[in-house]
C-alpha cells in the first residue's frame, strides 16, 4: 500500500504534525478523526470511502456543491494560462472582469439605492475583507481632514475573523476576551437577540430597545467613531441570530444621522444564504463598504472582496507625494486561479437560477424547523433563507442554557455523523448551513437526521 494510501499512517500524521483551528488538541489526538478524501454535489467522502450529506457547506463556502464542472473547467482553463500573477503594480485578465461583475451584481441587487458601490478591493479571506475595511474606513476620515474619527462600534455576538483588528470588533467572549490586552478599543452595542433580549422585552412590546441604545452610543460618542460593523440580518458564528425586521434600517438610518460609515460583513450572508443575493438587500439598505469572502469561490479558492463607493475611494486620491494612497495589500491578492473560480461561481449562479431555486427549500426548512421548535429541549429555532440555528436549552420555560462545558451542541454533531451528516454546531445552537444546491431529497433527510440526533442526545 503506498503511502497515500496508508490511512493509519494519515491518522497519525495528522495528529503528530497539525495543529488544528479552533481546536482543543488534547482532546483531538484522543479520537478518530475523518480524513476527508473526495467530494462531489452535497456530499463528502472520507479515507475510508464513508460517504457524509455536508450539512455545513464545508464551513459555510461550498453553495453550488463539491466538484462543480462549471468551476473546475474554469480553474484547469487558468491553470493553462497562468496561476499567479500580482496585482501589485500591475493588472490581470481574471480579476479585472470578476471586479466587473461584482460591481454588476450589486447594482443590480441595490438599483435605485444611494451611494452606488463602484470599487473592488481584493484580499484572500473574510478576516483580511475585514481588516481592509476597518483601515479604508479609518482612514477615509483622516483624508476627508474629520478629526478624531479613531474608534469603531461594533455588536455583541458579532464574528468577523480572527485577525486582532477583526478580533477588536468582535463580541464573542468565549473566542476575544484572552486577546482584550492586545486590541484597540471600540464601543459595543446591544445584539438584537430576542430571544434572549438583554433589556428582558419581547419583540411585540420592546419598540426597538436595541437600536434605541445604539442611538444612545452614537449621540454619545459619534465624534470618535469611523464606522459601525455589522453582519447584516444574521450574526452567524455569535449562533445563528437573526435580527427582527427593521432592525437593519434603522442602523442605515442612525449612520446617515450620525456621520458614521456603514460596514456590512456579508462574508457567511453573502451570495444567496439569506434568500436574497446580498442580506442588505431584505431591508433596501446600502453599506457603505460591504465585504464578501465564503461562498464567492464556492470554496474553491481563498478569496474576499472589500467594496466600497466612489465617495470612500475619490478621498484617497491625491498626488503621489501626497501620500493619500491606501497602503495595505496581500502577496495573493487578486490571485487569477481564485478570481477565475469566482467568475465561474457566479456564472453557473445566474445560469442555474440559485435564488429562484432554494425558494421552495427554504419553505421546507422553516417547516421542518418548527416540528423541531416542539421539543423539550430546544429553546428556540430561528433561520433567514436556508440558514438556521436550533438552540438547545437545558429547561425551556426558564431559558436556562446547557452549561457550555456539556457540549451538547458538539454531541448532537457527533450522533447525526453516525448518521453519516456532517454539521458543526456553534455552542448549544445546531447550526444548519447546507450547499444552497442541496435538493429537497437531502435537506429533507438532514433534518430527519439532526431531529432524531437531537431527540436521542437530550433524552440522556
Ligand atoms: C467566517 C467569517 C469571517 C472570517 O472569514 P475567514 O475567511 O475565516 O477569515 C468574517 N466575518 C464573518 C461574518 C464570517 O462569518
Amino acid at each position: 500500500m503506498g503511502y497515500l494510501n496508508n490511512i493509519k499512517h494519515l491518522e497519525d500524521a495528522d495528529k503528530k504534525y497539525v495543529w488544528h483551528p479552533f481546536t482543543q488538541m488534547k482532546g483531538w489526538i484522543e479520537e478518530k478523526p475523518i480524513i476527508i478524501a473526495e467530494g462531489r454535489d452535497c456530499f463528502v467522502k472520507d479515507a475510508y470511502g464513508k460517504w457524509y450529506l455536508d450539512g455545513v457547506s464545508s464551513i459555510w463556502v461550498s453553495i453550488h456543491g463539491h466538484r462543480k464542472k462549471e468551476i473546475d473547467n474554469a480553474i484547469k482553463e487558468q491553470l493553462d494560462k497562468i496561476a499567479h500573477s500580482t496585482i501589485l503594480g500591475l493588472a490581470n485578465i481574471p480579476s479585472i472582469k470578476l471586479a466587473e461583475r461584482l460591481i454588476n451584481l450589486t447594482d443590480k441587487s441595490f438599483a435605485g439605492l444611494s451611494p452606488k458601490l463602484s470599487k473592488v478591493f481584493y484580499s484572500d479571506n473574510g478576516s483580511t475583507a475585514v481588516e481592509v475595511a476597518l483601515k479604508m474606513a479609518f482612514q477615509y476620515w483622516i483624508r476627508k481632514r474629520v478629526n478624531g474619527k479613531h474608534s469603531f462600534l461594533s455588536l455583541k455576538n458579532a464574528y468577523h475573523g480572527d485577525t486582532i483588528g477583526a478580533v477588536s470588533v468582535g463580541g464573542i467572549d468565549i473566542f476575544h476576551d484572552v486577546f482584550r490586552p492586545l486590541l484597540f478599543k471600540t464601543s459595543k452595542a446591544p445584539s438584537p437577540y430576542c430571544y434572549r433580549c438583554e433589556f428582558g422585552k419581547t419583540p411585540l412590546e420592546c419598540s426597538f430597545a436595541c437600536l434605541k441604545e445604539l442611538k444612545n452610543i452614537l449621540e454619545k460618542h459619534s465624534r470618535k467613531i469611523a464606522a459601525l460593523i455589522i453582519e447584516p440580518v444574521v450574526q452567524a458564528a455569535g449562533g445563528m441570530i437573526v435580527w427582527p425586521e427593521g432592525y437593519l434600517k434603522g442602523v442605515r438610518e442612525l449612520c446617515n444621522k450620525y456621520n458614521v460609515l456603514l460596514i456590512a460583513d456579508e462574508v457567511a450572508t453573502g451570495f444567496g444564504r439569506t434568500g436574497r443575493m446580498f442580506a442588505c438587500e431584505h431591508e433596501n439598505v446600502i453599506p457603505d463598504i460591504m465585504c464578501l469572502s465564503k461562498g464567492i469561490t464556492n470554496g474553491y479558492m481563498p478569496l474576499a472582496a472589500t467594496i466600497t463607493t466612489d465617495e470612500v475611494y475619490n478621498a484617497f486620491l491625491g498626488e503621489f507625494k501626497d501620500l493619500k494612497t491606501f497602503f495595505h495589500g496581500h502577496s495573493y491578492t487578486g490571485n487569477p486561479l481564485a478570481c477565475a473560480a469566482a467568475i465561474a461561481f457566479i456564472d453557473v449562479f445566474e445560469k442555474e437560477e440559485t435564488l429562484k431555486n432554494i425558494q421552495p427549500k427554504i419553505a421546507l426548512l422553516e417547516d421542518r424547523l418548527k416540528e423541531i421548535a416542539d421539543l423539550p429541549n430546544v429553546g428556540d429555532v430561528r433561520n433567514k433563507g436556508l440558514i438556521a440555528g436550533i438552540e438547545l436549552v437545558k429547561n425551556k420555560s426558564t431559558k436556562e442554557p446547557y452549561p457550555w462545558e456539556e457540549k451538547m451542541g458538539w454531541k448532537v454533531a457527533c450522533k447525526a455523523r453516525e448518521e453519516g451528516v456532517l454539521i458543526r454546531p456553534l455552542g448549544n445552537v445546531v447550526v444548519i448551513m447546507p450547499p444552497l444546491s442541496i435538493s429537497i431529497e437531502n435537506l429533507n433527510r438532514l433534518m430527519d437526521v439532526i431531529k432524531e440526533a437531537i431527540i436521542a442526545v437530550t433524552n440522556n
